[in-house]
């Protein structure tokens, strides 16, 4: 087993576990423009982090920053608690990075640039390699010039995941790939974080950050504009019910906590605030419930709130 000299130094800082990875303030400015305007993010050990934001919303520059590729403006970035800029090569050691849009050497094959990278981090687990091939279904024999943007893809991915990383860095990682594919991924995110690993998963695929992720941070023009874990923010969410009752229920949408009531028929739609369930669903009943159904919150919806306008302003 390897020995993690730097572990005392993240761990023990004050008797507090210190994070994985942390930034604070993170401002990047690209000459007037603001590209992250004070982004704060922390990951844990054995978390998943799920990083989301639509396309220009600032995650790749943030990743960017964490990789010491760029200089931040201002502000902290950390990883083990070392400086993201100035400690770049020690921190390298020990992170596996995969971008969106992997671009490999045209002239190596698929197996030898991952036997590169896995060589560059350390890990030599011949049978690890294998059965990463295999489960992804790659052809490594082939020149990297000869692969579609999913194969390229591949290889980043078993590169990464053959590698003995303590934090995985991926951006955008399953932009190119099928839906099996996409299922195999997330199997290893989730051995990776089993074996106490911790992960920052940049995605727009919230299906899949919903599936993952312990922690979501949702990124809007360079700011954070939403995060915790995911169990604290469904409470913020609504659930959708679909109900019928025997006596028309009087004015449900004045009711506070309830949204959007639609009648079709005898049936209702409407949207309940999460945390005000209990009480809406004690009102209901007295009208004599003939029917309900219910839809749980998703993670969709709270995104979607914070890019609908109209719902902002209803939210107060
Ligand atoms: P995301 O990864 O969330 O799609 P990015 O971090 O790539 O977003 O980009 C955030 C914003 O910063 C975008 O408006 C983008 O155009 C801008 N940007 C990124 N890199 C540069 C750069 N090197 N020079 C100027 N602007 C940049
Ligand atoms: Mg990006």
């Amino acid at each position: 087993m390897r020995v993690k000299i730097f572990q005392n130094l993240y761990f023990c800082k004050g008797g507090n576990t210190l994070a994985i990875l942390e930034t604070r303030n993170l401002v990047k400015k690209f000459g007037n423009f603001t590209a992250l305007n004070g982004v704060n993010m922390e990951v844990n050990k054995g978390e998943v982090y799920g990083f989301i934001g639509p396309n220009g919303a600032g995650k790749s520059t943030t990743i960017r920053i964490l990789l010491g590729i760029l200089k931040a403006t201002s502000g902290e970035a950390k990883i083990f608690g070392m400086d993201a800029w100035k400690d770049a090569v020690e921190i390298h050691k020990r992170i596996a990075y995969v971008p969106g849009d992997v671009n490999l050497w045209p002239n190596l094959t698929g197996g030898e640039v991952i036997d590169l990278f896995v060589k560059l981090r350390g890990g030599n687990n011949k049978s690890r390699r294998e059965d990463l091939i295999e489960r992804f279904d790659l052809d490594p024999t082939k020149k990297c010039r000869t692969y579609s943007k999913g194969n390229r893809q591949k290889v980043a991915l078993v590169a990464a995941f053959a590698s003995d990383a303590d934090l995985y860095i991926l951006d955008e990682p399953t932009s190119g790939l099928d839906p099996l594919m996409e299922r195999v991924f997330q199997d290893y995110v989730m051995e990776a974080k089993n074996e106490g690993k911790s992960v920052l998963l940049s995605s727009h695929i919230l299906s899949e950050v919903e599936r993952l992720c312990d922690h979501v941070g949702i990124i809007r023009q360079g700011e954070i504009i939403e995060s915790g874990s995911l169990k604290d923010l469904r409470h913020l969410t609504r659930t959708h019910l679909t109900i019928e009752t025997k006596e028309e229920i009087p004015n449900l949408h004045l009711i506070d906590g309830v949204h959007r009531v639609e009648k079709q028929d005898k049936e209702i739609n409407f949207q309940v605030d999460t945390e005000k369930m209990d009480e809406i669903m004690r009102h209901v009943s007295q009208f004599g419930i003939v029917k309900l159904e219910s839809a749980p919150p998703k993670l969709e919806d709270l995104f979607m709130r914070h890019y609908d306008s109209s719902e902002a302003e209803n939210r107060g």
